[in-house]
């Protein structure tokens, strides 16, 4: 008999017909005589449709209350799958997070996880009910409600997955596995079988929107075996795992694209102990994320700062570097909200030599122009203008032979 901890997104519980047709799914498993722990999303457009709610309350909603508002997305695609299940003549039973009990810090809107109590869960798989569990929430110390940030049922099941040490955790979505690339940008990427925590970290920090960053990381640091799978077609999905001799062979694993970006330079800063924390200080400050970094070596002791942020953030940070620049004794300020970073991801980057050079040598050959270079262990960044994009992805995702099948 084994353990395990489905989840089903938004568009899987999108309709009463496509709950029933979880319900079917999950009795299936039941019926083998499994025990199953479902997690479910509130319904699609259900959560954007709150917040919307919210904003004509109050433009910044009091996050307390934002919390017990979006809660209840959760709550109505527990109880109408339940009913569902019951319905089917399969037993089953559905929580809230604060139910559970789920317990959260409490940041309200992106509360982290403290602790799961499975008492009252064990009770129900070992009486042979399905136990239904309403993602992204819990409850803090004083029974607020929290929620867990923007696709954060992927965290309420890998967690629960931890928690009762489940044989492996299921995601269902809408795509049907993890990708090489985003097949809207070229039809030729392949579905992975596999792919390691640390490269599915690093696709999902740099744009892939397949799973919650935050679910990875949880995965990976309690060992969950986790798949993502399609809810509306049959397969095996793509399974995340530790790193396995077999995965070898592949040099890059995927490439990640971020459209959203923008960039600022800052020119002629004095070359000084704490000028990059006099720049960057008041951007932290106004809570605006910094992504790459590039500080210039210094001639004529002054240097160039360049780094990036979100575009949303552009015209904020923009306006902060500008008031600074004078106090600084820097000479200008220049920015470009229409680049784009690309990047392309694998473990195999660790023991092999020559990988970034095949990437230049690629956007070379595309006449890419290389606005800014990043790289980590397993990742090598790329900021471009924005119309090189596709062009990019598609080039580079050739020069990998990321459309053939792997030898193993
Ligand atoms: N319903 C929430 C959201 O849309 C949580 C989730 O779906 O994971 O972000
Ligand atoms: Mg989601």
């Amino acid at each position: 008999m084994a353990l395990y901890v489905y989840k089903f997104g938004g568009t899987s519980v999108g309709s009463v017909e496509r709950i029933k047709a979880v319900a079917k799914k999950v009795k299936k498993v039941h019926d083998l005589g499994d025990q199953i722990v479902v997690v479910v999303s509130a319904m699609s457009g259900e959560t954007n449709r709150l917040v919307a709610l919210a904003k004509e309350m109050q433009p910044q909603p009091n996050e307390r209350e934002m919390d017990v508002l979006l809660s209840t997305g959760e709550q109505v695609t527990v109880s109408l799958l339940s009913m569902a299940l019951h319905e089917l003549g399969c037993p089953a039973c559905s929580y809230t997070g604060g139910q559970v009990k789920i317990l959260t810090d409490s940041s309200h809107t992106k509360a982290r996880i403290r602790n799961i109590d499975d008492t009252r869960m064990r009770a129900d798989l070992s009486a042979g009910k399905v136990v239904v569990v309403a993602g992204f929430q819990g409850v803090d110390e004083n029974n607020n409600i929290t929620t867990l940030g923007r696709g954060g049922s992927d965290t309420t099941a890998v967690a629960l997955a931890a928690a009762l040490k489940a044989d492996e955790c299921h995601i269902y979505t809408d795509v049907d596995g993890v990708y090489t690339t985003d097949p809207r940008v070229e039809p030729k990427a392949r579905r992975l079988d596999k792919i390691t925590f640390e490269e599915m970290l690093e696709m999902a920090s740099l744009g892939s929107k397949v799973l919650q960053i935050r679910s990875v990381e949880f995965a990976g640091k309690y060992n969950v075996a986790l798949r993502v799978l399609s809810s509306f077609t049959e397969g095996k999905g793509t399974l995340i795992t530790y790193e396995e001799s077999q995965m070898e062979s592949a040099l890059v694993s995927g490439i990640a694209f971020n459209r959203d970006e923008a960039k600022l330079t800052i020119t002629g800063v004095p070359d000084l102990p704490g000028v990059a924390f006099k720049i960057l200080g008041p951007i932290a400050d106004a809570n605006i994320e910094v992504d790459m970094i590039i500080q210039n070596i210094a001639d004529d002791a002054t240097t160039d700062f360049t780094f990036t942020v979100h575009r949303n953030d552009y015209p904020r940070a923009k306006a902060l570097l500008e008031n600074g620049c004078a106090e600084l004794g820097a000479r200008k300020v220049t920015g470009d909200d229409s680049i784009v970073k690309v990047s392309i991801v694998g473990v195999g980057m660790r023991s092999h030599a020559g990988i970034a050079s095949t990437m230049f040598k690629t956007l070379a050959k595309e006449g890419i122009n290389i606005k800014m270079i990043s790289t980590s262990e397993i990742k090598i960044s790329v900021v471009v203008d924005e119309k090189y994009l596709e062009l990019a992805v598609r080039a580079l995702h050739a020069a990998f032979k990321l459309d053939q099948e792997i030898e193993s």
